[in-house]
């Protein structure tokens, strides 16, 4: 080997290519080059290049993707940009390259002058001068032999550090994903980027993987109660027990059964739902060998796992694999996501990839996101879930609980500032929130019911029962008193009350005599506002009432958390199967706690498929819509109602005693009768009443029971 500058090319266009070598080569450069960039990669391997000059512009890989895998690679080449794109694309390139580690030594703009390429080449070869992305470690270039790595995976020196991951639209923690971190005792830090690549290639990746799952899910399932009991952290243990967590999944993993199996009774054996964990395996990971993924993944997916596809954007899949695939998130590659302030190119990556995530289905993620112009921009474009630097870095187990504990209620700031970034303030009347406070009128008997939030200088009314204002001054609203504490605040005759008895709200319109306000909390606890109850007359309230409020402003809580998008029927906009199930949990656990009688309906409609094929699908769709309308214009609008099926529907009416339920099928039957559709669909209909202990899967189970003896009876 001589001594000379080593060049390597990327150029899709062979003309160019072929005289940028030639030059070189006039020059004394060993230069060598190439159009396929998986040639490329395996070049730089073999003849370890000073430059390398890059095309931003091809076909199979863009410039910036490539650029991405050069700084995980940590190429310590000097990079020369060759493009006949516009300055603003290079300079965008550019400042990636270097937020990336890469050191950019300047631009080619095509055509070029051979003087230029010259003067570039002149320059310092990479090796000689200390640049700042050079490790600063120099262990960093020797490779580490493969027993120190597992040693260290059985002395439990891989550790594991947690980032947290957000609602977009919300802006509530959603999950944490589990990163893995080596400190070597003599060799210090030792990035993930290095130490996986060896787990795999030494076969020590399961153990690996193995190790930080089970760290990470003891960490996991011990979190709720490591807060300790003080109550205002009521809200977030709950939280804490809804939360997902990701693990990153090697390729090499896949096929491996034992050890997905291993996992599911890790998860079994801590109680942790296997629906709160996500695996994230990167997109060529999946499609290496797309069979044998579709049979392991789908089984996982059966387990109730969910499948995260990791750095999306940056593989080559083709999007029929993709849509076979059981994945349940799209998790956006984080070069298009830190580029996205400067490159609109990256944002139309971005865009197309949230388009074709909704459009499969699955959840959009995008990771990387290192400014808050970059998060308002996600939102904007309807990405459901976020993670980045903006929010937070990876940190240990302990730091997460500061972090989870920072937010306190005594910062009025950042109080306000959870209550902005829900994005809830002024916004339209919802009925999943109009539910519920219709359900506390009913439930408590009283005139006004309020879900009320209270704002820097007013208090705002998502949901309102019984008033038709939609906000009021905070200086008298007596929300801003019950968001003071944690316990329910019960004003019995707010005319004796020294506190309210001169308040414009009492003394003038709405006239309020009684109050009670249940604080309703997001994020780590923060009181936003309030389900409050509101009466004309004085009144008492006792601790089993108190009891029950805390649960329908409970139901509130959960609204603000839910993913109504995953939760709905888009076709009736009505629940559908997960919604119901969600919802019906928190209602029955209300029921049995209440003493409350409860009913649930099953209907089925008839012949569905039949109908369909003789009428079209247009036609059975608006069967659909219709028998959607005479639901909701049958039972009440605090009972959940949802589309369980293709073709069956479900009601849960509580506070029902029979004849209720009969007189309620009656009511529909009447309704059905009248209704003037050119193509009518018949109906059955099932029910069951709430006994002691049942589950909503038992309700839904004895009512479809019913629903058989009823068509046997009607058959005969
Ligand atoms: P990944 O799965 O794509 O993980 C996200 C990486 O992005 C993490 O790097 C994280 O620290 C980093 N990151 C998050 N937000 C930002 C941001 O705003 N800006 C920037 N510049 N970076 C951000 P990390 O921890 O170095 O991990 C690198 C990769 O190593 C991971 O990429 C993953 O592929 C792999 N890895 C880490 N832990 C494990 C593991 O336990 N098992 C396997 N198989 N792979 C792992
Ligand atoms: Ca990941
Ligand atoms: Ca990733």
């Amino acid at each position: 080997m001589t001594d000379a500058i080593r060049l390597l090319i990327l150029d899709d266009d062979p003309l160019t290519g072929q005289t940028i070598t030639n030059i070189a080569t006039l020059a004394g450069v060993d230069a060598r080059y190439t159009d396929d960039p998986l040639e490329f990669f395996r070049l730089i391997k073999e003849m370890n290049p000073d430059f390398i000059a890059l095309d931003l512009v091809m076909p199979r890989m863009d410039g910036v993707q490539v650029m991405v895998e050069l700084a995980r690679l940590r190429c310590p080449a000097d990079i020369i940009i060759s493009s006949g794109v516009g300055g603003r694309v290079l300079d965008a390139a550019a400042r990636s390259a270097s937020e990336h580690g890469l050191n950019i030594v300047g631009v080619l703009p095509k055509p070029f002058s051979p003087a230029r390429l010259r003067e570039l080449l002149s320059r310092q070869p990479a090796g000689s001068a200390p640049a700042l992305h050079r490790p600063a470690n120099p262990d960093d270039s020797e490779s580490i032999p493969a027993h120190e790595l597992a040693d260290a995976i059985s002395r439990n020196d891989i550790t594991v550090v947690y980032q947290p991951k957000i609602n977009c639209r919300t802006g509530l923690l959603a999950g944490f994903e589990v990163l893995a971190r080596w400190q070597h005792p003599t060799r210090g830090a030792i990035g993930p980027d290095r130490f996986i690549p060896l787990a795999e290639q030494s076969g020590l990746i399961d153990a690996l993987t193995e190790s930080v799952m089970l760290q990470s899910l003891r960490w996991y399932s011990a979190l709720p109660a490591s807060l300790g009991d003080d109550v205002s952290f009521d809200y977030l243990r709950r939280r804490l027990r809804e939360i997902t967590l990701s693990v990153n999944i090697s390729a090499s993993s896949l096929s491996h059964l034992d050890l997905f199996e291993r996992l599911d009774d890790y998860c079994q054996s801590m109680g942790i739902r296997p629906e709160r964990i996500i695996f994230e395996l990167t997109e060529t990971c999946a499609m290496e060998d797309p069979v044998s993924s579709l049979d392991i993944l789908t089984r996982l997916r059966m387990k109730g796992f969910h499948l995260s596809i990791d750095d999306f954007g940056t593989g080559f899949s083709s999007m029929l694999q993709l849509a076979r695939l059981p994945f349940s998130e799209i998790k956006i590659d984080k070069s298009f996501v830190m580029t996205a302030g400067e490159s609109k190119e990256s944002r139309t990556v971005i865009k197309t990839i949230i388009d074709l995530g909704h459009g499969l289905g699955l959840y959009t993620s995008a990771e990387g996101i290192e400014s808050n112009e970059t998060l308002e921009y996600l939102r904007s474009i309807g990405c459901d879930l976020a993670q980045g630097y903006a929010i937070a870095r990876p940190m240990t187990g302990d730091a997460v609980l500061t972090w989870l504990r920072k937010g306190r209620n005594d910062d009025e700031e950042h109080r306000l500032q959870v209550l902005h970034s829900l994005n809830i303030l002024d916004t339209e009347a919802d009925e999943r929130f109009d539910r519920i406070t219709r359900l506390a009128t009913r439930l408590f008997q009283v005139p006004i019911s309020l879900f009320s939030l209270v704002d820097s200088n007013r208090q705002w009314f998502k949901s309102a029962v019984g008033l038709d204002v939609r906000e009021t001054a905070r200086d008298i609203s007596f929300c801003t008193h019950a968001i003071r504490e944690e316990t329910i605040l019960v004003v019995n005759d707010a005319h004796i009350d020294p506190r309210f008895r001169n308040n414009d709200l009492v003394t003038g319109a709405p006239h309020i005599r009684f109050y009670a306000g249940c604080p309703v909390h997001a994020d780590t606890g923060i009181r936003l506002g309030t389900l409050c109850l509101i009466d004309h007359k004085p009144r008492e309230f006792s601790l089993f009432q108190q009891k029950l409020l805390k649960h329908v402003a409970q139901m509130v809580e959960n609204e603000l958390t839910a993913d109504y998008v995953a939760h709905e029927d888009p076709l009736t906009s009505l629940l559908n199967r997960r919604g119901f199930d969600a919802r019906s949990i928190e209602a029955i656990a209300l029921c049995h706690d209440a003493g409350l009688h409860a009913c649930l309906f099953l209907f089925d409609l008839l012949e569905f498929k039949h109908f369909n094929e003789q009428h079209g699908p247009a036609a059975g769709d608006r069967a659909l819509i219709e028998f959607n309308r005479l639901l909701r214009d049958t039972f009440r609008g605090s009972d959940l109602i949802a589309r369980y099926g293709d073709d069956d529907f479900v009601v849960l009416m509580i506070d029902i005693t029979p004849p209720g339920p009969e007189k309620a099928l009656a009511r529909l039957a009447a309704a059905a009768e009248l209704c003037l559709s050119e193509h009518p669909i018949r109906h059955t209909a099932g029910w069951a009443m709430l006994e002691d202990g049942d589950s909503s899967q038992q309700l839904i189970l004895r009512a479809s029971q019913s629903m058989q003896l009823l068509r046997n009876t009607s058959m005969t």
